[in-house]
């Protein structure tokens, strides 16, 4: 250990083995110590060869006969040293890209704050979300997502300066710290250069990957003065930046503050709508074309707030879906639908309702195909007066629950509709593979069909291929007389719209399906 052979050690004096001990400060250890009757002390112990290594030293003072002695045991402690220099690493690093870690970056980003403040200098916190990544991790397989993990830092860390701290707090999102900004456009000649960098195919051992990045950015201290408001902010930052269509950076704004605690009152306001029932349905009518009459409906959910009055499906539903909140309030959709249903079966027999699902219905509840199926057996509805409307995004889940459920449905006879058809991905090989029963045209597209000449020939399109298909079109947001020709010359199946009428509540709709079965008899 100490690298003298036993002959030297026998020839020398315990004092020559270590130079940093002499007999005065062995014993003045001593006089701190010897009350205790033994002591224990970690130095650095020098070898032979001058080299030096992490000791333990556990001495025992000895009394014998009046003669003091100590009995010294000198261990070596290099592994247990490597040992805890190893867990600290983890402790503060990713072992992936060997960046610091979630825990190391909270430490620095206090110590930079404290260095901004000291300095009167301001600084950065940048957030940064991988566009794609997972995309890129679930085809190439988990491996090849390392891969690009690592070579992301390297080129991350290839536009910053040296005392900027990147960090690495998993996943795929990372942080930058940009402190001492003498000159503010640093920042953004920094972020600039990480967009292009990582917008730069990635080979991942010969398969092309594309991703981007979008990144949110707050200064301190403009914007907030602590941590955690600071990770807070840059993080809403990046959302907005991902909103606004990824491959971008987005300034922390005030706004986004206020946008993001209105999202957590809703969130909190939704929980209670959900236990007191503050959800109705609205009906908007379907409208065959051909013959002008109403043979469908589509129920849309409202919710009255107690104090903010009607809030938009199109603004709580996201909400719901973070939260998982939607599988609950598709049920209750599910239930209260199939209870109008009933009754109107007895007004008008060939009557087909569509409800609005969300993809997490499907994909958190695996038993709702046959429980929904079940349901309407018992209330003895056939199952073709149901429509599911599913969004394209749906189809691109390839577990095979969804998958299958969606087949339950065709075969049990509950029709299928692809809704907002065009916005998404639009594939037609999916269409045929999930026995889709109708596509409903989005509004986007009907509203510009008198203008627009793309979008009429879109439209057109659309007909012709899902009638080769054997699918039925309905158009949405039908809100003229000549969108409406257009769509019957077309040779459109359905049209739905405020042309014919905008959704409304379940009495308003009886009445209107009870004058025209009237007009029938
Ligand atoms: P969506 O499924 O595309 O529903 C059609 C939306 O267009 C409805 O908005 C409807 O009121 C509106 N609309 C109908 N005709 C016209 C028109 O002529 N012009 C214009 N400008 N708009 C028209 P709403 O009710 O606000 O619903 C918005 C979205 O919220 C729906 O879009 C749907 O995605 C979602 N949603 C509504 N109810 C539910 C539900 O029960 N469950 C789920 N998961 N989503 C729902
Ligand atoms: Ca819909
Ligand atoms: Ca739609």
């Amino acid at each position: 250990m100490l690298g003298y052979t036993a002959d030297e050690m026998y020839s020398l004096s315990v004092w020559d083995w270590d130079s940093d001990l002499n007999a005065d400060t062995w014993s003045a250890g001593w006089q701190d110590h010897r009350l205790q009757e033994q002591f224990q002390i970690e130095k650095m112990h020098t070898r032979k060869d001058g080299s030096q290594i992490p000791v333990e030293v556990t001495a025992s003072y000895i009394n014998h006969d009046g003669n003091e002695y100590s009995l010294a045991v000198v261990q070596d402690i290099r592994k247990h040293k490597a040992a805890e220099a190893l867990i600290w690493k983890q402790a503060n690093f990713d072992a992936l890209t060997e960046l610091p870690n979630r825990q190391m970056f909270y430490d620095r980003l206090n110590h930079e704050i404290k260095k901004s403040h000291r300095e009167s200098l301001p600084m950065a916190l940048l957030f940064l979300d991988l566009d794609r990544f997972k995309e890129v991790n679930d085809s190439l397989g988990h491996d090849m997502g390392d891969l690009l993990l690592k070579e992301a830092t390297k080129r991350i860390q290839r536009c910053v300066r040296e005392a900027d701290t990147v960090s690495r707090l998993g996943g795929d999102e990372f942080t930058i710290i940009l402190g001492e900004l003498k000159d503010c456009h640093a920042v953004e000649r920094i972020t600039k250069a990480v967009l292009t960098q990582l917008a730069i195919p990635f080979d991942l051992a010969g398969s092309l990957a594309y991703i981007s990045v979008s990144i949110g950015i707050t200064f301190y201290p403009d914007d907030a003065l602590t941590a955690d408001a600071l990770i807070k902010n840059a993080d809403q930052a990046m959302y907005a930046a991902k909103a606004q269509g990824r491959n971008r950076f987005h300034y922390f704004t005030p706004q986004m503050q206020e946008a993001a605690q209105k999202r957590l009152m809703l969130i909190n306001d939704l929980h209670i709508a959900v236990e007191k029932q503050q959800f109705s349905l609205y009906y908007q009518p379907i409208i065959e074309l051909s013959t002008g009459k109403i043979y469908k409906a589509e129920a849309l959910i409202r919710w009255q707030h107690p104090t903010q009055g009607m809030i938009s499906p199109a603004e709580f539903i996201p909400v719901a879906e973070e939260t998982d909140l939607i599988v609950r309030l598709g049920q209750w959709v599910f239930l209260e639908a199939t209870r109008q249903l009933s009754s109107w079966h007895q007004v008008c027999p060939k009557f087909q309702l569509s409800i609005n699902t969300s993809p997490l219905q499907f994909q958190r509840q695996a038993t709702l195909s046959e429980d929904w199926i079940a349901h309407l057996n018992s209330l003895n509805l056939p199952r073709n007066s149901m429509v599911v409307e599913i969004t394209e995004g749906l189809l691109m889940d390839v577990s095979s629950s969804v998958k299958q459920q969606l087949l339950d449905f065709g075969r049990s006879g509950i029709q299928v509709a692809m809704d907002d058809f065009g916005t998404g991905y639009s594939s037609l090989s999916y269409l045929k593979k999930f026995d889709i029963d109708y596509i409903k045209i989005d509004q986007s597209f009907v509203r510009n069909m008198e203008s627009d000449s793309n979008d009429l020939a879109l439209c057109e399109a659309i007909i012709v291929m899902a009638h080769k298909l054997g699918i039925r079109v309905i158009a949405e947001g039908v809100e003229t007389q000549a969108q409406c020709d257009l769509l019957i010359a077309m040779g459109c199946d359905y049209g739905q719209g405020y042309l014919f009428s905008r959704p409304i509540v379940a009495d308003a709709f009886l009445a209107l399906l009870t004058s025209q079965q009237n007009h029938d008899d």
